[in-house]
């Protein structure tokens, strides 16, 4: 069953969300950015020994812990920047492989998506 295009009150409710989900992004970044620098303090304060608790999480891991959702923020934000584009174009809610509308219910539960999801689940490995 084809979905249906988005009409302009959805597309204003997408938009609004991600202008949200943006701003809230920027702040997490912001957040994650100033733990960074706290663990590369102590990271260059700590002495070369830092297996000596190997119950605990060591800086390193958690240096690389903090990497991986830093990864996964600025991949979110950047989702979302290109969603934003999307909408001032009017590309906002075709599908980028077939160009059919993506549909509502699925741009609400994600609206940075950029595939519809007969081509999201074709697209799977
Ligand atoms: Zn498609």
């Amino acid at each position: 069953m084809p979905e249906l295009a988005l009409t302009d009150g959805e597309v204003q409710l997408l938009e609004s969300r991600l202008r949200e989900r943006r701003q809230q992004i920027g702040v997490e970044l912001g957040g994650l950015a100033q733990t960074l620098v706290e663990v590369r303090a102590a990271r260059g304060a700590e002495s070369v020994d830092d297996e000596h608790d190997p119950e605990g999480p060591t800086l390193s891991s958690e240096w690389s812990r903090i990497h991986g959702v830093h990864g996964e923020l600025a991949a979110s934000a950047h989702a979302v920047d290109a969603a934003l584009e999307r909408l001032a174009t009017a590309r906002y809610g075709l599908c980028a492989r077939c160009d059919l509308p993506i549909g509502f219910a699925r741009l609400e539960a994600r609206p940075e998506a950029t595939l519809c999801i007969a081509c999201a689940r074709a697209g799977e490995r």
